[in-house]
């Protein structure tokens, strides 16, 4: 390779003539600018730019001079995707070919600004990309519903997991600016939820119909939730419902000084249920109930039977510590579901016995953020009853989602799912995603991927 490159950099410009151009292969790559050699091999294109036969000088980059000349050619070898014209017939179906294409890319020295060596500007490939942007987009438009393996197999090539970043990144940039601009609510959350042990914030809104969820961000420091609260209109936001996470509060209150910052009892029960279901996972091993963990997490006058209630008893009786949890967590759930005061969970945090670190995370919130706590209290208005539903399936949503890098996470759910949108002034803003369609959808998505269904168009 390199011999030939140095010949065809002997060679210069001439290697090639306009006479070695084949017109029919040109029309078949059908990429604007790029003409096609003339081969035998029909899956194997041979290309050079169409300026590379004629006089226009590419300008340098660094001084903007037309003094330059071509110094080499590199060999770029890409995978590419052709797809067949429909018949008019039969448009339902789509055929398609991956074919690769050799690009004769020029290396231009200029002399304006001595030394300078660049490439010549093409728009069909990324740099460091070995797919070409068209079939780089198939592979992340396939990758927004299936597994990044499943759609490289279905279009035969190689799934590596070097390629899917670049991939991904250059088509969620573009969904990105098909983005509506966001309509701020009145009442906006943030929620942490788990994904494979990495605390995501989601931001969403509440409204009066339902919890529209706006976006998840890759972590929390506090600059990253600043730079989306920012994007929102400062004066319209009044209640802010945030996790007890110091950077979440502080990031509110600085984009939102005039909102009220609370934290609600469904958080504070999420807290809890969240403790109780480590305690579970770790002092109840084969504990003598059908789905342990819903029945072990909820109100006791909920369970189905009296026959339930018992077998809870006999489990509890060789298991200690996860009774007393159980206890405290009842009385925890009881207390909430009445009127309370912000000293009724001090006193409920006084009765704790000690051998039950897994609720100190919510010990701290009721120390940390008494006065959010209060704010939630002191609401006139508080959140509707489907409030700790929808967010509870949006956790849920996330735990069965099977494991991927973020920024495919993001584009799935977010890039992926259809906006509800809302006119103001004749202009589209968009409300969020409802919840009820987020969590339907990243459940298809789930089980695509679980089930390793067949990947077609
Ligand atoms: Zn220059």
């Amino acid at each position: 390779m390199k011999t030939e490159n140095r010949r065809s950099a002997l060679l210069g410009r001439k290697r090639y003539k306009r006479k070695d151009v084949s017109k029919e292969k040109t029309a078949a790559l059908g990429i604007d600018d790029l003409f096609a050699l003339k081969t035998s091999d029909d899956n194997h294109f041979y290309a050079v730019h169409e300026r590379y036969f004629s006089d226009d000088k590419v300008a340098c980059p660094a001084c903007g001079s037309t003094k330059t000349r071509c110094s080499k050619v590199v060999k770029r070898n890409f995978k590419d995707i052709l797809w067949d014209k429909p018949s008019g017939k039969d448009e339902e179906e789509k055929k398609f070919r991956v074919v690769d294409l050799t690009f004769y890319q020029r290396y231009l020295r200029c002399d304006g600004c001595n030394n300078s060596v660049f490439p010549e500007p093409i728009d069909f490939g990324d740099k460091g990309c070995r797919y070409t942007n068209r079939l780089s987009d198939d592979l992340a438009d396939g990758t927004f519903r299936f597994s990044y393996k499943k759609v490289c197999d279905y279009y035969g090539v190689p799934a590596s997991t070097a390629s899917i970043g670049p991939i991904m990144r250059r088509r969620i940039q573009y969904r990105e600016s098909l983005l509506l601009p966001v309509s701020t609510p009145q009442r906006l959350g943030i929620m942490e939820v788990v994904f494979f042990r990495e605390s995501r914030p989601i931001v969403y809104a509440l409204r009066d119909d339902g919890v529209y969820c706006l976006d998840i961000l890759e972590d929390s420091p506090e600059e990253t939730v600043l730079t989306f609260l920012r994007t929102l209109d400062t004066n319209e936001v009044d209640t802010v419902f945030i996790d007890p996470v110091e950077s979440i509060r502080s990031a509110a209150a600085t984009a939102f000084p005039g909102a009220n910052i609370v934290v609600s009892d469904e958080c504070l029960l999420r807290y809890a249920r969240n403790a109780m279901l480590e305690i579970i996972h770790s002092d109840g091993k084969r504990f003598p109930v059908k789905f342990k963990d819903a029945a072990l997490t909820m109100q006791d006058k909920h369970l189905q039977s009296d026959f339930e209630r018992q077998q809870i008893k006999d489990g509890m009786e060789s298991r200690p510590r996860l009774k007393s949890a159980y206890e405290r967590h009842q009385a925890f759930m009881e207390l909430l579901s009445g009127d309370w005061k912000t000293e009724d969970l001090e006193k409920w945090v006084d009765a704790l016995p000690d051998d039950l670190p897994g609720f100190d995370p919510l010990v701290d919130v009721i120390d940390l953020f008494k006065q959010e706590i209060s704010g939630y209290l002191e609401l006139e208005e508080k959140p509707p009853d489907f409030y700790p539903t929808a967010l509870q399936a949006v956790c849920e949503a996330f735990r069965g989602m099977p494991h991927c890098i973020f920024d495919v996470l993001r584009a799935r759910c977010f890039l992926t799912i259809a906006y509800d949108t809302i006119e103001e002034n004749g202009e589209k803003y968009r409300l969020g995603i409802h919840t009820t369609r987020l969590t339907q959808k990243m459940n298809e998505i789930s089980n695509n991927i679980k089930e390793a269904r067949e990947y077609g168009l």
